[in-house]
């Protein structure tokens, strides 16, 4: 009995082994190619996940994959920390913790990136734009998966029922049916599937893509949008502000960064604490999310980078229009 125990107990410990073997390789496409750095986790979500307010260091590691050149960190947050991060989401208190470390993140930016009208606007009309070229069927069931209020539905583009499934729980906009659980979702046929901004923040990327697409049937159309942005030269406009304020020892790469850029990635990919964690623990190249989505099934038919322009400037977008494979 003794002897079976440390048996299992050795093969638990190679399993394990294994398993953060496994963690190395690229979470999107597999390959094992991957460029490590040193790096930490942010102040602020020290403070909001892990409750650190002296100043202590979490440290992690960013990984770069040299083929498809998605990167991200290789400690992933369980569902638990998860939740300390999302919930009451850019609420007063998740606004007033962040300044405390991004001095940048007033009650203003806040508001601004909840009520960015023009950057949705945009970003709206691209969506019309792509499933008008290319679904030609009817859409009777449509869902905006982690769709908050479901303000992503195109207008131009019709969808009989819009259904938002959001663990948030917030009231939809009018005319928008909130599910209120998976399950409930499970029950309803949907011809639509959109997933917008949100395998940016997944850690547990697999699981989650098979939820999403547990949703859906052969016929059903997704379709996913998330920045195309890196951290090594950051495009949106909230990761240049960030790293122009609180990484103030870098503030020469900065420099170098915005007029140079090559040279700005070479020296961010060589410098410690440059590229650190923050809310987004995955960023994707068209082609890494191409291979990700691929690698579960699904077929591409659509593939783009778009430019829109919001409040807080432009940002640059991966759209994708895929469906299962027969
Ligand atoms: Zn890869």
């Amino acid at each position: 009995m003794k002897n079976e125990r440390v048996i299992t107990n050795e093969i638990n410990s190679i399993n394990n082994t294994l398993d953060l073997e496994k963690k190395n390789n690229c979470l999107a496409c597999k390959n094992e190619k991957i460029i490590s750095r040193d790096t930490i986790v942010t102040g602020f979500l020290s403070e909001r996940i892990f409750g650190i307010t002296d100043g202590s260091l979490i440290p992690v590691k960013i990984y770069y994959c040299t083929n498809c050149g998605f990167t991200s960190y290789d400690r992933r947050l369980s569902e638990n920390e998860e939740k300390k991060l999302y919930s009451g989401y850019r609420s007063e208190e998740y606004q007033l913790m962040r300044q405390k470390y991004e001095e940048f993140y007033t009650k203003d930016f806040n508001y601004l990136l909840g009520h960015d009208e023009k950057g949705l606007q945009a970003k709206e009309s691209l969506l019309s734009e792509i499933l008008i070229k290319h679904i030609h069927n009817h859409i009777y069931n449509g869902l905006d998966y982690g769709g908050d209020l479901g303000q992503r539905y195109p207008q131009n583009f019709p969808i009989d029922n819009k259904y938002v499934y959001d663990i948030s729980g917030v009231k939809p906009l009018e005319g928008i049916i909130s599910l209120a659980s998976y399950d409930m979702a499970k029950t309803i046929d949907f011809d639509f599937i959109m997933c917008n901004h949100t395998l940016e923040h997944i850690a547990d990327l697999d699981s989650f893509i098979e939820l999403v697409k547990g949703l859906g049937n052969i016929n059903t159309w997704f379709y996913f949008e998330v920045p195309f942005d890196s951290p090594f030269y950051p495009w949106s406009p909230e990761k240049r502000i960030r790293n122009q304020f609180t990484l103030q020892l870098q503030r020469m790469k900065r420099y170098l960064y915005l007029r140079l850029e090559k040279v700005g990635t070479i020296l961010a990919k060589r410098g410690h604490y440059f590229c650190q964690m923050h809310e987004h623990v995955n960023f994707f190249t068209p082609y890494a999310l191409k291979e990700f989505l691929e690698r579960h099934d699904f077929k591409i038919y659509f593939n783009e980078v778009n430019i829109t322009d919001g409040n807080l400037g432009k940002v640059r977008l991966i759209s994708i229009l895929c469906k299962l494979n027969q």
